[in-house]
């Protein structure tokens, strides 16, 4: 579900045409609706109305102050994975009460960071940070509260990039090894043991490895509850996938339900990640099309036709980065004659494309297109690559907009850097080849 609609030839977010975006904010440009953020939010959250939860929206998906603070009005906690997004969240108003931190390399000053704000808990994800956490807590006169993310060994099916659960990959601490673990940390001074954590990776379309890990974590809960100790809350991770092409990923009811059941009877608090199935759907790269190229091999079929446009994989890397699919689709009327096509950003690579052997319409320099579903790893993703501003950000809500990031200036690129002082003098002459 989305608010990106075409109404009279035009393609609209919420109340607001494409185009008016384009002309006032520039290309290429990320819009956000914000009555898709607070839907999928307000969904995802009554499918669990039943249970005593906490979502904590994965902020790495899309860090934008304007976005997590949709979802922090609406009573969403934030997962972080660094200091800096501690200080995002907490500046977009997260409660510190409702922050999980997860990532598997916490340095000693995120851990101060986290501690001093008094976040809900650390997602530890081995026993040298176990160990690092309670000197760092010991240090502050701190007791830190914990989880471990535990490794269930399950195979979501998803991009090898974004899977997280199975034993090769570097994340968590393996089921069968978590209870020395979590023995160990009980009798730490300084560590409070008060949850089980996992995250299985991202993407996910069928629901059957959810279910496989959480039966596992439920398992180990137990375990631990024998032991007497205080388990009283449960995070389940995000992961859930979304559309982008044709895949049918279960809906948050169906998600919930299967959680929520395999959790039945326990007395705990579920914490709940989303990320991508929050934002992906919400927000859309909108792209001018630069010039086209391979038009006049059409009658032939040996030549490929290219649409360059204005974003490249600086802007999205996802293309580039794990071959997805990002649907396009024009902003005003399309050409009616069709062509196959790669749509390419301007960056000297071959890599460097947002779409490949589509069947598009025959667009023509000045075209403006939407790339969609790129709400999620698009915008916190990019990069400078070939000294490139970073795009704007827009946010719609109705018939209103408004410029929620601006553009970089070409200043920002070099914001920090400074000539080296044995090279200082040198370049005073300009135009000269030394
Ligand atoms: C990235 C991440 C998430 C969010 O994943 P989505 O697929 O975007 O829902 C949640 N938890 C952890 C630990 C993550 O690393």
């Amino acid at each position: 579900m989305h608010h990106f609609e075409a109404k009279r030839g035009e393609l609209h977010c919420e109340g607001v045409p494409l185009r008016r975006i384009a002309e006032a904010a520039g290309t290429p440009a990320y819009v956000y609706s914000h009555a898709t953020l607070s839907q999928h939010y307000r969904v995802f959250d009554e499918a669990f109305a039943g249970i005593p939860h906490i979502v904590c929206y994965s902020m790495k998906a899309n860090s934008n102050g304007s976005v997590i603070r949709t979802f922090t009005n609406m009573g969403s906690g934030v997962d972080i994975v660094s200091a800096g997004e501690v200080c995002r969240a907490l500046a977009a108003g997260a409660p510190p009460s409702k922050i999980v931190y997860s990532g598997v390399g916490k340095q000693v000053f995120e851990i101060e960071e986290a501690l001093r704000n008094g976040i809900l808990m650390f997602n530890v994800e081995s026993r040298e940070e176990l160990e690092t956490i309670d000197a760092v807590a010991g240090r502050m006169r701190k007791r830190a509260p914990i989880a471990l993310r535990v490794n269930p060994d399950v195979d979501p099916k998803t991009h090898p990039y974004i899977s997280t659960g199975l034993k090769k990959n570097k994340f968590g601490i393996h089921i069968d090894q978590a209870i020395r673990d979590y023995e160990w940390a009980a009798r730490r001074r300084n560590i409070e043991v008060v949850g089980v954590d996992c995250h299985i990776g991202s993407q996910l379309t069928e629901i059957s490895p959810f279910v496989d890990a959480a039966a596992r974590v439920r398992l180990l809960v137990e375990k631990l509850l024998r032991k007497g100790m205080p388990i009283r809350i449960v995070d389940i991770g995000g992961g859930l996938g979304i559309t982008y092409n044709d895949e049918l990923p279960p809906h948050p009811k169906q998600y919930a339900d299967a959680v929520v059941s395999a959790f039945s009877g326990l007395s705990v608090t579920l914490v709940l990640e989303p990320g991508r199935v929050l934002v992906g759907n919400a927000g859309i790269l909108l792209t001018r099309v630069l010039y086209t190229k391979g038009a006049a091999a059409l009658k032939g079929n040996g030549k490929k036709h290219f649409f360059i446009v204005d974003a490249a994989m600086n802007d999205l890397a996802r293309p580039s980065l794990y071959g997805s699919y990002h649907a396009v689709v024009p902003v005003g009327r399309a050409p009616g004659k069709r062509t196959v096509a790669d749509v390419v950003g301007p960056i000297c690579e071959s890599g460097d494309f947002l779409a490949k052997d589509r069947r598009l319409p025959l667009y023509r320099s000045g075209d403006l297109l939407a790339i969609m579903s790129a709400g999620a790893y698009g915008f916190s993703m990019s990069s400078n690559y070939n000294s490139r501003p970073r795009a704007a950000e827009v946010m719609v809500s109705g018939t209103r907009f408004e410029v929620v990031r601006e553009r970089e200036a070409a200043k920002d690129l070099s914001k920090g850097e400074r000539t080296a002082s044995f090279l200082a003098g040198r370049g005073k002459t300009r135009g000269r080849i030394l």
